[in-house]
């Protein structure tokens, strides 16, 4: 039998980098709980020790004072949830945790207060510890030790205060409601990791999903269907912006010849390689895919006619100075077109294509650019 590892089932399935987010992830949960509970508990501690008990008294004190250290908290977790923090420092950490832990300092000194001289029920002690299992996400052993020493503290103070408690039901109750407690914690953190799991499935299926929709199987440039999308975004870009994109097509010159000399395969590898010498030698804005069969197109974001024709030029002699591994030159030839006013997409694909065709019909290994 497979040794079951009891730790496993505590220790996070994920790798470093999403360690990291899911941290993130459940800090910014615990601050925004901590937002709404502290708002909302520095009104009710506010109006109960004004109004619902004398303000003098010592529980009205205790109301007091934790209406002004949760207004505390719900300015500073207010101002953390604004800034959203990058970097979530152990010092952020524990801010979260303190704010159970207060909670669990006011739920004990009001069940102590309350007990007095007859047995009731620590129902506030209770309600915080099922409150912080449910609402916030720790780690099971972080609980662990809260639980832990709660409930020790609870159980050493409550007799001082209650000599009825000092029966073993009452200690066996503590006990049973931390133990219970703690492991409402620990499914509901289980939990939270299955969720930011599934999260993380989704993504990475999405990520792949738009990898094979945009992506030439063969070349691994962009496809058609994604070049027409950037040539889309680009030429609206270019509506609003006044800004110029220019086109480059080109295509390989005589790879009929080539295919029907050196065989398909060879010219598989030809297009893979001219794919990544394009690649490697334009710009960074500049957007690179396969048109058709061997045919690429380069969208030249904020580039004018001129400078396209440079990089252009520029791609004609890397390629012809390329051995490709074979006797023969491989020669590409280049159409160049650039967005004028009122332009749509077709009528600057139609001059970039028919420039092209231009320096075919001249004797090929040429640069065309549309007029
Ligand atoms: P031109 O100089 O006029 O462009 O001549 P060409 O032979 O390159 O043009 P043509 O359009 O007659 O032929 C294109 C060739 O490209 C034919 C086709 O077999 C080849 N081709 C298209 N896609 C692929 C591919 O994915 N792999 C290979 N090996 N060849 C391809
Ligand atoms: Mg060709
Ligand atoms: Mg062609």
């Amino acid at each position: 039998m497979e040794n079951p590892n009891i730790w496993k089932y505590f220790r996070l399935p994920f790798n470093q980098q999403q360690n990291a987010e899911f941290t993130e992830k459940i800090f910014f949960h615990n601050n925004s709980a901590i937002l709404l509970f502290s708002s909302f508990l520095a009104v009710e501690q506010l109006i109960y020790g004004l109004f619902v008990i004398d303000p003098l008294s010592t529980t009205g004190k205790i109301h007091l004072l934790s209406a002004l250290v949760m207004s505390v908290y719900a300015v500073i977790s207010f101002i953390i949830r604004r800034n959203s923090p990058q970097n979530i420092s152990w010092i952020l950490k524990f801010y979260t945790l303190s704010f159970g832990l207060f909670g669990f300092y006011i739920a004990i000194t009001r069940s102590l207060i309350q007990s007095g001289n007859f047995f009731t029920i620590p129902t506030v002690y209770i309600a915080v510890l099922y409150g912080f299992a449910v609402i916030f996400y720790f780690s099971p052993s972080t609980t662990f030790v809260i639980y832990t020493i709660t409930a020790a503290i609870f159980m050493y103070l409550l007799p001082r205060y209650q000599p009825v408690a000092t029966e073993m039901t009452y200690v066996q109750d503590i006990v049973a409601n931390n133990i219970i407690a703690w492991m409402a914690s620990v499914l509901n953190y289980r939990r939270y990791i299955k969720i930011f799991e599934n999260q993380l499935t989704i993504r990475e299926t999405n990520e792949r999903l738009e990898y094979l929709s945009t992506t030439d199987v063969l070349t691994k440039v962009y496809n058609r269907r994604k070049l027409e999308t950037i040539l889309k975004n680009t030429h609206e870009k270019s509506l609003n912006q006044e800004a110029h994109y220019s086109l480059i097509i080109l295509d390989i010159d005589h790879f009929k010849q080539i295919n029907d000399s050196y065989g398909h395969a060879k010219g598989d590898e030809i297009l893979v390689e001219m794919a990544e010498l394009i690649r490697k030698n334009t710009r960074k804005q500049d957007q690179i895919g396969r048109w058709g069969g061997e045919e690429f197109l380069i969208i030249c974001p904020d580039t004018r006619a001129e400078d396209a024709y440079h990089v252009a030029e520029k791609i004609r002699k890397l390629v012809q100075n390329n051995s490709f591994g074979l006797p023969d030159e491989i020669t590409i030839s280049l159409g160049v077109a650039s967005y004028k006013t009122g332009d749509h997409i077709q009528d600057l694909m139609k001059r970039a294509d028919r420039s092209m065709y231009n320096a075919k019909e001249q004797g090929r290994n040429m640069v065309k650019k549309s007029v």
